[in-house]
């Protein structure tokens, strides 16, 4: 698997130094809130529990899934859930955390349907951002690191659901890409 990576974007170093600075922010914000923290499956599953072992206070977990690539690297513009929240959103404080925002069209949807469900509060917090790609209006409160206009895996994020459990992220080479068109 490793043989498939062109380039590493972030080490496992660089990811927890991330991840460190993130929480000491969410801690001081989020101070005696007892926020609803939102992990975006799949993606945001390694960031998201990383993330919130570095915060020490209470807060509450919560899974949601919705489609928006499928297997392909394009976003099709249409978000649909596949696996909503157990937990009501209503009078929370909403923390959605994310991969990375891309066309930020997931988020944009996200945002409106908590605050139709009555939040709170609804903030972003995602790992990385994609600024160059956004189709979107969506604005990330917390954001680990900008990236350019590459396709990442790793650390969570997949393609063809591979490469999610890399511990680090990376670039892959493009011969991966041109096997699967042949
Ligand atoms: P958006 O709705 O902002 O276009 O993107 C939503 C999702 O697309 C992200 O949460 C992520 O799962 C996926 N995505 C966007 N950019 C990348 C990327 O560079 N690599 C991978 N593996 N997934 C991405
Ligand atoms: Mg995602
Ligand atoms: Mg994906």
């Amino acid at each position: 698997m490793e043989n498939d990576i062109l380039k590493v974007l972030y080490s496992q170093q660089d990811i927890h130094d991330i991840t460190t600075r993130l929480a000491a922010e969410l801690r001081r914000d989020y101070a005696g809130k007892n926020p609803l923290v939102i992990c975006i499956l799949k993606g945001a599953i390694m960031f998201m529990t990383d993330l919130v072992r570095e915060v020490d206070d209470y807060l509450e977990i919560d899974f949601m899934d919705v489609s928006s690539y499928g297997n392909e690297t394009e976003s099709s513009g249409e978000v649909k859930i596949l696996k909503d929240l157990d937990a009501s959103v209503a009078h929370r404080d909403v923390l959605i955390v994310e991969d990375i925002v891309d066309t930020g069209r997931t988020l944009h949807y996200l945002m409106a349907l908590f605050k139709t469900r009555q939040a709170n509060s609804v903030k972003i917090c995602t790992l990385m951002d994609k600024p160059e790609r956004r189709i979107a209006d969506v604005h990330a409160d917390y954001v680990g690191t900008t990236v350019p206009n590459e396709f990442v895996v790793g650390y969570g994020l997949d393609y063809a659901e591979r490469y999610r459990n890399l511990p680090y992220i990376g670039v892959l080479k493009p011969e991966v890409y041109a096997h699967d068109e042949g």
